[in-house]
């Protein structure tokens, strides 16, 4: 926090919440704040009109979802068959519930998610049912969001700025400014955030992130909401704060369904619903207070005072014995979880005998929700869709938004901006002092051309590094943004490519500056500009390889990777080895070398067209005829404008083989 002056109030550190100091009003304003119409209502009816004495609330669905026979497997290198991950799963998630799937590392829980969420469909029998219809994936994505365990947010952003572009993203052109601003003041307000709002999410600390991923997929109310660990890596008061804000959201009207390592009993006891795992297997799903008597009615006692999820993560690992598949088979069967399910779908209030008289009734929370900005949203767009409002905006929408915040982010970040432009000012300044006006001097012609050979390989690795290293984290939003709807992959890439290239220039344009006039290249606008040309092309081709290798491969292979293919490159340029040397077998590799042409262009630039004599310092210089020097490297005969033509080539060739790679990624994520 230290480094934080904008975030006075760290909700980790210091709970002041409404939620935390057992102020049951703010509870209740986040209950109404997100109520979804079609919770259950007093009367324990459940239906798609709103419960709300108001009329025009909106009409977003309750949506349950219900599971049978699920089955995944994957090739997981075998010669025959494949390994089955989920058996035979079945289960029912009901809005206004929030259900906790448990169970060991390595039980399924994240492939149960993703196969709920419609990530995994591949390898998958079996059917999903949202509300009682086969799913039809598009749609449920486009009514679910799912918050990964690594909340992948723009660093250099705040949270304002992150809340802002998600409502643009997700809530359209077709709401004013002003009311976007009320529904994200809102959502910050409920979620404990408006003291951070000004502050950047690489400041904030790991409970306000999660926090932060959650406002960000709330701005347009979504009934679904899938959260993989939302409590990892929090403290005990943050968990207890996450978990109080998933409940208090479940109760609104949505379904909410998270999985969870290992929660304490205070934290255990906050969900409606438990679905546990076991080497794939459905070993319990139930009201948690139906847990302890439902294993102990197998013959599974619960110690006094022993945690009971304690207990269930111990059965499901196998330290009571080998009991999965009993379980498994009394699971569907079990009077107490059927006393209990009938129970909590039942009449609030309604008690229902059940063995021992252990399971007792749940009291599910009723919503009365008065008109909020978050509301008023959901209703002026209920007309698009009577079920679920419409409202993605156009791709030049999208584009406009991520075009400027990738400008935004990208101008904030340390290393692709400042670090980078004092790097390109001071290799600048000493390769111009390196090879000070050597340019017009026909004894120094071949350190001239290493000059320029330099110039070629800095710019080359000075673009590619920057981008293989940041680009795998941008992927990482981008991919979350994407998997929940916010825009397409085009809007996505045509920003980031647009946004690139400016930054790109300017950090050319710097360095050529430099070095062009402090080496005393020729003083011709003419040529200046074919050798910044030529230059800024070589360093665009260079920044689409990293960004093709940033998006096919993680930093730890991209940064290996990158570089070891920028040798071929540099061998077969020309430069140490002379073109017609190179044997016939291998010249194919030279047209391969985007290197090559950047420097035949730069030498044809500095040398070509007709260059005049040069002048002399000794006695005498073989190279005066600039022109000698050309054809000496095999280059006299080479045209300006084919390099050009080339680089374009090459560049929009990697732009577009980089397209279809996001588009591959993409794919083999769902
Ligand atoms: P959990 O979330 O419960 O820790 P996961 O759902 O991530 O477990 O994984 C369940 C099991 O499936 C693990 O044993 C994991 O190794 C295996 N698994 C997941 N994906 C693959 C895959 N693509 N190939 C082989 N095994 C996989």
């Amino acid at each position: 926090m230290a480094d934080n002056p904008n975030c006075h109030v760290d909700m980790e550190d210091q709970p002041k919440s409404s939620e935390n100091n057992g102020n049951s009003a703010g509870k209740q304003r986040v209950i109404e704040l997100f109520h979804i119409s079609g919770a259950q209502n007093s009367l324990g009816s459940k239906d798609s009109i709103s419960i709300c004495p108001l009329k025009h609330l909106p009409k977003r669905p309750a949506v349950d979802i219900e599971f049978s026979d699920v089955n995944y497997s994957v090739y997981d290198g075998r010669i025959k068959g494949n390994k089955t991950i989920l058996r035979n799963l079945k289960g029912k998630f009901k809005s206004g519930e929030l259900v906790g799937i448990m169970g060991p590392s390595g039980a399924g829980k994240s492939t149960l998610m993703d196969v709920l969420a419609g990530y995994k469909t591949s390898g998958l029998t079996g059917t999903v049912m949202i509300n009682k219809k086969i799913r039809n994936l598009r749609p449920f994505r486009k009514i679910s969001c799912y918050i990964m365990q690594a909340g992948q947010l723009l660093p250099q952003l705040s949270v304002f700025e992150a809340m802002t572009v998600a409502a643009n993203l997700k809530l359209g052109k077709s709401i004013s400014t002003k009311q976007k601003k009320l529904v994200i003041d809102e959502i910050l307000e409920t979620l404990g955030l408006t003291d951070c709002m000004h502050t950047r999410c690489c400041h904030l600390s790991g409970g306000q992130k999660k926090r932060v991923s959650i406002a960000l997929e709330l701005v347009n109310n979504p009934p679904v909401m899938f959260l993989d660990e939302p409590t990892s890596g929090l403290d005990s008061s943050s968990c207890f704060q996450c978990l109080t804000l998933l409940k208090s959201l479940s109760h609104g009207g949505r379904t909410i369904i998270c999985t969870i390592h290992q929660p304490s009993a205070r934290l255990f006891e906050m969900f409606d619903q438990i679905y546990t795992l076991s080497s794939g297997q459905c070993i319990y799903q139930g009201p948690v207070h139906c847990l302890v008597p439902f294993l102990g009615s197998l013959g599974l006692q619960c110690p006094s005072f022993h945690n009971p999820a304690d207990f269930m993560m111990e059965v499901a690992s196998g330290e009571h014995g080998c009991v999965q598949t009993t379980l498994a088979a009394a699971v569907t069967n079990s009077p107490i979880l059927k006393a209990g399910v009938i129970n909590n779908d039942g009449p609030i209030n309604n008690s229902v005998n059940i063995p021992n008289g252990i399971c007792n009734s749940v009291k599910r929370t009723s919503v009365i929700s008065p008109m909020s900005p978050t509301t008023l949203f959901l209703q002026s767009n209920d007309s698009l869709s009577p079920a679920v409002p419409d409202v993605t905006p156009s791709t030049l929408f999208q584009f406009t938004i991520l075009l400027k915040r990738t400008l935004l982010s990208t101008s904030r970040d340390q290393t692709l901006t400042q670090l980078r432009i004092v790097s390109h000012v001071l290799v600048g300044l000493l390769i111009g002092m390196l090879y000070y006006k050597i340019g017009d001097e026909a004894s120094n012609v071949s350190n001239n051309a290493g000059c320029l050979f330099f110039t070629v390989l800095f710019l080359m690795f000075s673009s590619m590094m920057p981008t293989i290293l940041t680009f795998p984290m941008e992927m990482a939003v981008f991919i979350r943004e994407h998997l929940n709807h916010w825009y397409s992959l085009k809007s996505f890439y045509l920003a980031k490519t647009s946004a690139d290239i400016p930054f790109q220039v300017v950090f050319t344009v710097v360095y050529v500056c430099i070095v062009y006039w402090m080496t005393n290249q020729p003083r011709d606008m003419n040529r200046f500009s074919m050798f910044l040309i030529i230059t800024i092309l070589t360093a665009l081709v260079a920044q689409s390889v990293g960004l093709l290798v940033g998006a096919a491969m993680s930093v730890e292979n991209g940064t290996y990777f990158g570089p070891v293919t920028a040798i071929p490159c540099v061998l077969f340029s020309g430069f140490f080895v002379t073109l017609n040397a190179i044997p016939s077998y291998l010249q194919w590799l030279s047209y391969l070398s985007y290197i090559r042409f950047g420097y035949e262009g730069c030498m044809l630039a500095v040398y070509g067209f007709n260059r005049a004599r040069l002048k002399c310092s000794e006695p005498y210089c073989h190279f005066r005829n600039p022109e000698k020097y050309l054809e000496e490297l095999d280059m006299a005969d080479t045209l300006f404008w084919v390099d050009v033509v080339v680089l374009i080539i090459f560049f929009v060739v990697l732009r577009i083989v980089t397209y279809v790679v996001l588009r591959w990624k993409i794919h083999s994520w769902t």
